[in-house]
């Protein structure tokens, strides 16, 4: 028997595995598996150039519980490990000033863990004693007994042992007890080993029979040993795609909207599987999440260090030997591996996308509102993004038609363009709620979009940034969108100085301050009075808001440190439309010739004054004005409960 002292420096090494390791104990069972399938692919290697002459014979990978020794057991037929090779590979931890390194790593531990060959050591953080029997893959080897009780202490002699490989025992810590219930263990299986390259078996296949759970004799395979994304494209079906997709979401029932294989060898390896989703609604986004893998083992489905964070909106698998696992998630980003891997992804994703719109653009077209989010958020938080997608990011109108940004630019060009040279784009967030603005706006010729999504405020303006970049801002050709209903549309779109009209600024003082006194008062919401010489046959009075208000509001709901305009209460002009004929014959009534050159005036008062006063008052008692203001408020779906039926019951009486 052979006793000994593990390593240098192993007596910092136990202390940090067992105290800082805690928060992510279940990896050993990951590094103990990866072990044994690198053990079980190093023969079949050895074997292909013959090296390695005898029977491969039963190569899967075992994982045993044994509730009454309280072990686990992973066990392999690999190459096995002579006693000097369990000398060199476990007992001498092999890296110099490790106590330097693990003085600095203290809290990084997962820096530790499998970068510097301590997965195996990983075993001691759930166990008490760690056994090893091995018999190596080599002619006349002895088998081996390792055995170690989480000291620098560990003992080491020879064995008997039949078959070729290894088997780690580990002798479950009372407090981890939950490694030795069957399901927690095939559940550990399935989220880390269901992809790994060698058969990995956990107890006996299970059936339904007669509303019982019977054992079938054979064994219970975990894990599909040739996953989609290591096969080749060629090789591949789209419903092999499908197939997979289901797959690595067992409970995703959606069908994925397409696909983008990913396979390179330089300057990095990358294989995996991107998958686009329909994206309903913010709540699903991130329900089933790419997953990262190194060599078919699972790492992590927190990949927001090594893809761009739009691109987490995807589906699907990316393996890659190359991404440095086991570091800090802030060392990460700046990993130059890393950056070019994200990089790479990007430019891929956005070539399918091309490549999708260009090859069929009527299935672009269906597919759009599903994944316009998606693009979106790309666009508006990769420069690079934007500038591949802008080709193929379309704009829908009010009519169902698509179009890309080009083509729409060039659609509105003629009858958009306002007197001084900048495109003015309509839009919509809401079809019904906007309908007398927008058929305002088709009586013009003028085309709506509708621009109802959720980024929709925040990519239009991007888009209105990029139109004016390089310009001043009163330069010409900028772009602007602008709601439908933010202005009467004669000013939405200005062809020429507006009209005025030819009351006096008493008069509009004082009819302005009787629909003041009628308006609704709410903490949440502002109407303000102004007078515009719109069209005759357009409303009387109506509402509209404020483009640049409105969007600020919208963009704040998204975004931190905009609460100001958060908290701003809604703001709504009430526009009196004095070209309207109803609203000439109110200031007529009200500004007679009598009350304008003989206001009565009181003592002290100015003439003007008494004007605005008599308007008011007598603005006040006509019926009408309540009326106008209640139409107003109802174009705009602003009059509910109690006004609402007022309104209902006024308008009967007036009948
Ligand atoms: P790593 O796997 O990162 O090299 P480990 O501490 O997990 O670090 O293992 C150290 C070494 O021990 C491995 O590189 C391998 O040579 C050897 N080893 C571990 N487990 C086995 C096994 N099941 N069969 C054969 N060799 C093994």
């Amino acid at each position: 028997m052979n006793k000994g002292n593990i390593g240098v420096t192993s007596d910092n090494i136990f202390p940090v595995i067992k105290k800082f390791l805690y928060s992510d104990h279940e990896i050993f069972l990951r590094e103990l598996i990866s072990n044994a399938v690198d053990a079980t692919q190093k023969l079949k290697t050895l074997a292909s150039v013959g090296e390695f002459k005898g029977e491969m014979g039963d190569a899967r990978v075992r994982v045993l519980i044994d509730k009454k020794k309280k072990t686990l057991t992973v066990q392999d037929h690999g190459i096995g490990m002579t006693a000097e090779e369990i000398d060199k590979y476990i007992n001498q931890i092999a890296f110099s000033g490790a106590e330097e390194f693990l003085d600095k790593y203290k809290d990084k531990t997962e820096a530790i863990i499998g970068h510097f060959g301590l997965g195996f050591y990983s075993a001691f953080m759930v166990s008490t004693k760690v056994e090893i029997f091995s018999l190596s893959y080599k002619d006349d080897a002895k088998a081996v007994h390792w055995s170690c009780s989480g000291d620098p202490e560990y003992t080491m002699e020879e064995t008997i042992k039949a078959e070729r490989g290894t088997d780690i025992v580990l002798h479950i810590d009372d407090e981890f007890a939950q490694y030795l219930e069957n399901a927690t263990i095939e559940g550990l299986l399935k989220k880390y080993c269901k992809f790994l390259p060698v058969e990995i078996a956990f107890g006996k296949k299970k059936e339904w029979k007669d509303g019982k759970e019977v054992e079938l004799d054979e064994e219970n395979i975990i894990n599909n040993v040739n996953p989609a994304w290591t096969r080749k494209p060629a090789d591949l079906k789209e419903e092999d795609y499908k197939t997979f997709y289901h797959e690595l979401y067992p409970s995703q029932f959606d069908e994925p909207l397409f696909h983008i294989h990913l396979n390179v060898d330089y300057p990095f390896n990358l294989t995996g599987i991107l998958y686009f989703p329909r994206i309903k609604n913010n709540m699903d986004v991130h329900r089933n999440k790419i997953q990262l893998y190194c060599n078919q083992v699972f790492v992590t489905d927190e990949v927001e260090n090594i893809v761009p964070e739009y691109l987490t909106l995807l589906h699907g698998v990316i393996d890659s030997p190359d991404i440095p696992l086991n570091v800090s998630r802030s060392y990460l980003q700046s990993d130059n591996n890393v950056k070019k891997i994200s990089g790479h992804i990007t430019k891929k994703v956005a070539d399918k996308l091309a490549e999708l719109y260009k090859n069929d653009r009527a299935d672009f077209e269906k597919k759009w509102d599903d994944i316009k989010l998606f693009i979106q958020f790309g666009m508006l938080s990769d420069e690079k993004f934007y500038e591949r997608a802008i080709g193929f990011a379309l704009f829908k109108d009010i009519e169902g038609k698509y179009f890309n940004f080009e083509e729409y630019k060039a659609l509105i060009k003629e009858q958009q363009t306002d007197k001084d040279g900048n495109l003015v784009i309509l839009y919509t967030q809401d079809p019904d709620a906007n309908y007398t603005h927008i058929e305002r706006a088709k009586a013009k010729g003028y085309n709506v979009l509708v621009m109802d999504g959720e980024l929709d405020v925040h990519a239009m303006s991007q888009l209105e940034q990029k139109g004016s970049e390089g310009k001043k801002d009163d330069e010409k050709g900028q772009i602007r969108f602008v709601r439908v209903d933010s202005d009467i549309i004669e000013n939405l779109i200005r062809k020429e100085d507006t009209a005025k009209d030819s009351y006096s600024e008493e008069q509009h003082e004082g009819i302005r301050k009787a629909f003041e006194a009628l308006l609704p008062k709410t903490d949440r919401l502002n109407y303000y009075v102004s007078f515009e010489a719109a069209a005759t046959d357009a409303l009387p009075v109506f509402l509209t808001q404020n483009e640049f208000m409105r969007r600020m509001k919208e963009m704040s709901a998204h975004q931190q440190g905009m609460n100001f305009y958060g908290q701003m209460p809604d703001q709504f002009n009430l526009v009196i439309n004095t070209a309207h004929p109803l609203i000439q014959d109110l200031f007529g009534k009200m500004t007679s010739e009598k009350v304008m050159e003989q206001p009565e005036t009181k003592e002290g008062e100015e003439p003007k004054a008494a004007v605005e006063k008599t308007v008011y008052t007598l603005a006040g008692e006509d019926e009408r004005m309540h009326q106008l203001i209640d139409i107003a408020l109802l174009a705009s779906g602003q009059l509910k409960g109690e006004a609402l039926a007022k309104f209902v019951n006024r308008s009967v009486s007036l009948l």
